[in-house]
C-alpha cells in the first residue's frame, strides 16, 4: 500500500466515489437525457441548465499553464477553505487523529478540525514569527496526520524559512500543507515547484487575494496525483459552479491586470509601512511579504474603535499569540491607505502624550 493510502482514514480508503452522469459519459453527443436537467434552458439569458464538469478540465488545463504544474496535480475547491476541510476529512479519524498548527496563524485550520472532531496540537511560532521545526517535530504524535504551515503567514506576514519547512517535510511522516494564499505578493519561489520531490506535500493557493476574485470562491491545492484523486473523491461533485469557473478562466487571460495590481499593492505596502513608522502610537510595523501589515500599537483597542467610528475597519489580532496590541491592516487603494494614515494622525492629535 502506498504511504498516502496508509495515511487515509479507513472509510475513505474503502470509499467508492459517487459517479455522476457527467463522469460516466464525457464524449460528444447531441441529446443529453442522462442527468434530469431542464433541456429548455434557464430563465436568464445565460443558460446554466447543464451540470458543470465535476473535474473542471478546461479551467485546470489553463491553471496548469499559468502555474507550471501538471493538471493531474491540481485540485480546485470552493475556496481553499474547502481543501482544508477535505484534507482533514480524508486523513483524520474523528476522536483519534490530530492536526498540528503553528499559532498565530489562519483560523480555519482549527475550525475545520473542531467541526470534524479532530484534535488540534498547537506548536507556536517563535516571538519573531519564525518556524520552530524542532518543536513541531517534537510535538507530532503517531496520530498526527497533517501539519498546517502558512507562508507568508497570516496574520504576521512573514515567509517561513525554507530550511525549517524542508526539515519538517523530511522528518514528519504525515501530510505537510503549505498554505500560500499570499504567495503572489512575495518575492520567494513557490512550494508548488517542489511537489514532485515531496509526495506528501500539499500546497494551497487561492484566487481570493492577488487575483481579486474572493467572491468567485475558487481555491487551488497542488500535490501528488494520489492526494488529488482522494480530494476529488471526497468532495461533492459540483462544488465549483459554472459561473465561477468561466469567470476565473477569463481572468487568467489577463495576467497583466494581476501584475499591475501587485506592484501597486507593493508600493502601497511600502508607503503605508514607512508612514506608520512615523506615528507616535505605533510601536512596531512587522515586515510583510503579503498584502497586509501587522502593526503593534500602544493601545490597539482604542485605535481599532477610533478607526471603526470613522468607518475604517481593520482586523484586531491582539488576542492572538505574540500579537499583543496588534492590528492587521490590509493594504488597500492609495486613497484607502491615505484614509488610514490621516485618521491615525487625527487620533494622535486627539490624545495627550
Ligand atoms: C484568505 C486566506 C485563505 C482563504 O482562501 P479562500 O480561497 O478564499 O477560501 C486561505 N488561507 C489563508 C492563510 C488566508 O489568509
Amino acid at each position: 500500500m502506498s504511504a498516502i493510502r496508509k495515511l487515509l482514514r479507513d472509510n475513505i480508503r474503502a470509499l467508492k466515489p459517487y459517479s455522476s452522469a457527467r463522469n460516466e459519459f464525457s464524449g460528444s453527443a447531441s441529446v443529453f437525457l442522462d442527468a434530469n436537467e431542464n433541456s429548455y434552458g434557464s430563465p436568464n439569458e445565460q443558460s446554466l441548465n447543464r451540470y458543470p464538469d465535476p473535474l473542471q478540465r478546461k479551467l485546470r488545463a489553463e491553471i496548469a499553464q499559468v502555474k507550471s504544474v501538471a493538471e493531474e496535480n491540481i485540485f480546485l475547491g470552493n475556496g481553499s477553505d474547502e481543501a482544508i476541510d477535505l484534507l482533514i476529512r480524508a486523513f483524520c479519524e474523528p476522536h483519534r487523529d490530530s492536526i498540528l498548527i503553528t499559532p498565530p496563524t489562519y483560523g480555519m485550520y482549527r475550525v475545520s478540525a473542531d467541526i470534524n472532531a479532530v484534535t488540534v496540537i498547537e506548536s507556536p511560532l517563535m516571538p519573531d514569527f519564525s518556524l520552530n521545526a524542532a518543536a513541531v517535530l517534537d510535538q507530532c504524535t503517531a496520530n498526527t496526520k497533517l501539519v498546517f504551515l502558512c507562508s507568508p503567514n497570516n496574520p504576521s506576514g512573514n515567509l517561513l524559512d525554507v530550511k525549517a519547512v524542508t526539515r519538517i517535510l523530511n522528518n514528519f511522516p504525515g501530510i505537510v500543507v503549505v498554505d500560500e494564499a499570499y504567495a503572489d505578493f512575495s518575492e520567494a519561489g513557490s512550494w508548488t515547484q517542489q511537489i514532485a520531490n515531496y509526495p506528501r506535500l500539499v500546497v494551497m493557493q487561492t484566487f481570493s487575494k492577488a487575483w481579486g476574485m474572493a467572491a468567485a470562491r475558487l481555491g487551488m491545492a497542488f500535490s501528488d496525483a494520489e492526494i488529488i484523486t482522494v480530494l476529488n473523491a471526497v468532495k461533492p461533485p459540483y462544488t465549483i459552479n459554472q459561473l465561477s469557473a468561466d469567470y476565473v478562466y477569463n481572468a487568467l487571460g489577463k495576467p497583466q491586470w494581476r501584475d499591475q495590481k501587485i506592484s501597486q499593492i507593493h508600493a502601497g505596502r511600502k508607503m503605508l509601512s514607512e508612514q506608520l513608522e512615523q506615528i507616535n502610537s505605533v510601536q512596531q510595523v512587522f515586515p510583510s511579504q503579503a498584502n497586509f501589515l501587522l502593526v503593534r500599537f500602544d493601545d490597539a483597542r482604542a485605535i481599532y474603535r477610533f478607526l471603526a467610528d470613522r468607518g475604517i475597519i481593520v482586523r484586531d489580532r491582539s488576542t492572538q499569540l505574540h500579537c499583543e496590541n496588534c492590528l492587521r491592516i490590509t493594504v488597500g487603494t492609495e486613497a484607502e491607505n491615505n484614509a488610514v494614515l490621516s485618521t491615525l494622525e487625527e487620533y494622535e492629535k486627539s490624545t495627550v502624550h
